[in-house]
């Protein structure tokens, strides 16, 4: 009878879906990820919206219950998936570099790096291919629909855009602030277009002059919303209150390209050039679908310094809050009204910053580069006793070391993460989804100074425990907690009624409910489904393991007193809302990750090398 109802509920829900449809078709399909947006963070902030977030409250769809469903919440993992609605184990990016199998080992490698290709214009500098992703994603689909549909990917981002797009010769640019401009490889582009070219030198020198500081703009009301500006551990401490002003060095030797990537401007030169793009390309206006893809990257960057509840990540939000206003003007203005579609999301959360969790009492740890080092000796030290054995023994014996370290939570063998019956373990399942025979992850446990992991070249994989990390930056992303995989999602635009649903949905799910939004057909087996948009219960087709983990978590609130006082300080939804139907609790935080957009070395290190963050002198 239950099975009878849920194939009624379907066939309803199909129907509707198709009704509705037919009218609303749209020409645009937008795709836009704010990198490391954690799902709590735009409900908390609400109140001081107006521009483009208020807009997706009052007029979009939004899913209050949206997850990444895999383990390894790197940026590089977490935008493919959204670009492709497939698990890092079946669009194989792993992670940001990962153990590749090579005849009979597992060898280190960056997951775009490419000699065969040069930066545009710039034929000594290496860039970077798509030849590691396995599986087409939303841009593939419409280019195979009609191969005159055009295809633009812009982002903030090292290489950002380039994980929305996987085939070659399409207009994919991202930001470069090594060279101050929006820039390219020779695997998609031989040469910039004249709109390119033209943006780089005419508007971008706007903005290095422009933005030479950066202020706190929150209203005074709303200031309680967020930290303290002086919020303990920010920046490691140094240079972390407002304002923010570039520097007499760095303006006098041209680094005001590093230096915008500190700020919220960054974001909304981004928003810019796809509104050029968009203006050059005709886009939405020739009679194709056409797909465009948007990575805004200044939040991640930002919470990586500051943490996601720092005043600074509120500013960065309420600065894209207006960018995206008028974005989504322009898009009414250029395509239309109900002719675009636009999905909203993230590729990951964050945790906050673990001192700051510890002095909650919420048991934040950070590891650091001494203490990792040794762990790694150890480690390597026990594959060269043993290895004579097979590597599933030396796996065996590496979990054995590594469960003596209190600070680690589970580790899982190559036995395990190969195993294709379900264990049980939500956490394993989750392992499962970023890892494959071939490709094993270097996350969440690596040395500082190589940034390599013994663990990963055995096949390994390690669960640290919540709110524990590495020592890359003042606070890290990677982990599979809540605090990681929790994500906004709204959709707005034709064919997309105002709503709102609790029910749970993955971040796999949305470039198939896009899919089918604009009527493409999904060329390819892919992990996701297609969600119908409609009243408060959204259309959801499998839940497999986020029910489970909600169980568990539900399970974890009540034994644990503190987790329930860290998500209550955490959460900003009430209580009720978090509840939901589907019975999934928002969130907590807690991290682990590095690159999120350059692999080999730190993040922001390429940028702080040379300027602090929010370097004032
Ligand atoms: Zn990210």
């Amino acid at each position: 009878m239950k099975k009878f109802a849920a194939l009624l509920i379907t066939i309803t829900a199909m129907l509707s879906f198709t009704t509705q449809q037919k009218t609303t078709k749209p020409k645009l399909v937008v795709l836009i990820a704010i990198d490391g947006l954690r799902g709590d963070l735009l409900n908390k902030y609400r109140p001081a919206f107006t521009g483009g977030f208020k807009r997706l409250f009052d007029e979009g769809y939004q899913f209050t219950n949206a997850w990444v469903d895999h383990a390894v919440t790197v940026s590089h993992a977490g935008h493919e998936t959204l670009a492709t609605g497939n698990y890092p184990k079946d669009h194989g990016i792993v992670d940001a570099a990962f153990y590749e199998q090579s005849g009979d080992s597992l060898r280190f490698t960056d997951a775009f790096a490419d000699s065969d290709y040069t930066l545009t214009g710039y034929p000594d500098i290496k860039s970077i291919s798509c030849k590691k992703v396995l599986t087409p994603g939303l841009a593939e689909w419409i280019k195979q629909k009609d191969a005159s549909a055009k295809v633009l990917c812009v982002g903030t981002g090292n290489i950002s855009s380039a994980l929305y797009c996987s085939h070659p010769n399409e207009n994919v640019f991202w930001y470069s602030d090594d060279k101050g401009k929006y820039v390219s490889s020779t695997y998609f582009v031989k040469e910039y277009p004249a709109w390119v070219t033209k943006f780089n030198d005419e508007v971008l020198p706007q903005y290095f002059a422009k933005y030479q500081r950066w202020d706190n703009v929150i209203p005074p009301g709303f200031l309680h919303l967020a930290n303290e500006d002086s919020a303990a551990f920010e920046s490691y401490g140094e240079h972390h209150t407002f304002p923010y002003v570039a520097s007499e060095r760095v303006k006098k030797n041209n680094l005001m390209r590093q230096w915008i990537r500190n700020t919220p401007y960054c974001d909304d030169a981004t928003l810019s050039f796809a509104k050029q793009g968009i203006a050059s390309l005709a886009m939405g206006q020739t009679g194709t679908t056409d797909y465009l893809s948007i990575v805004l990257s200044q939040v991640d960057n930002t919470a990586h310094g500051f943490g996601p509840s720092s005043l600074e990540v509120f500013n960065t939000l309420f600065e894209m809050d207006r960018s995206l206003g008028d974005f989504f003007s322009y898009l009414d203005e250029k395509v239309g009204k109900g002719n675009y579609v636009v999905a909203l999301s993230a590729d990951h959360g964050f945790p906050e910053i673990p001192e700051q969790t510890a002095a909650k009492g919420g048991g934040g740890k950070r590891l650091g580069e001494d203490q990792i080092e040794n762990i790694l000796n150890t480690i390597t030290a026990i594959e060269k006793d043993y290895a004579r054995e097979s590597r599933d023994v030396i796996a065996d014996k590496i979990k054995t070391k590594l469960k003596t370290y209190d600070f680690i939570a589970d580790v899982y063998t190559p036995a395990q993460l190969n195993d294709t019956k379900a264990s049980g373990d939500p956490y394993l399942e989750l392992t499962k989804k970023s890892y494959r025979k071939d490709r094993v992850p270097r996350l969440p446990f690596f040395s500082l100074k190589s940034f390599e992991s013994p663990i990963g070249k055995a096949g390994v994989m390690v669960r640290l425990k919540q709110n524990t990390m590495i020592d890359l930056d003042a606070v890290i992303h990677g982990s599979p907690y809540d605090y990681d995989r929790f994500v906004p999602l709204f959709f707005l635009g034709g064919g997309v009624a105002k709503g709102s649903s609790g029910a749970a949905i993955k971040t796999v799910d949305v470039a198939p409910t896009l899919a089918k939004l604009a009527e493409v057909k999904i060329i390819n087996k892919v992990d996701g489904k297609g969600v119908v948009l409609k009243g408060t219960d959204a259309y959801l087709p499998n839940l497999s393991n986020s029910k489970k983990l909600t169980v568990i978590n539900m399970i974890s609130i009540i034994q644990s007193s503190r987790l329930f006082l860290l998500i209550s300080s955490l959460v900003i939804m009430p209580i009720t809302t978090v509840m939901h139907k589907s019975g999934m609790p928002a969130t907590t935080p807690n991290m682990l990750q590095p690159p999120c957009a350059e692999s080999l070395t730190r993040p922001s290190i390429s940028i702080t090398a040379t300027i602090k963050q929010g370097e004032n002198m």
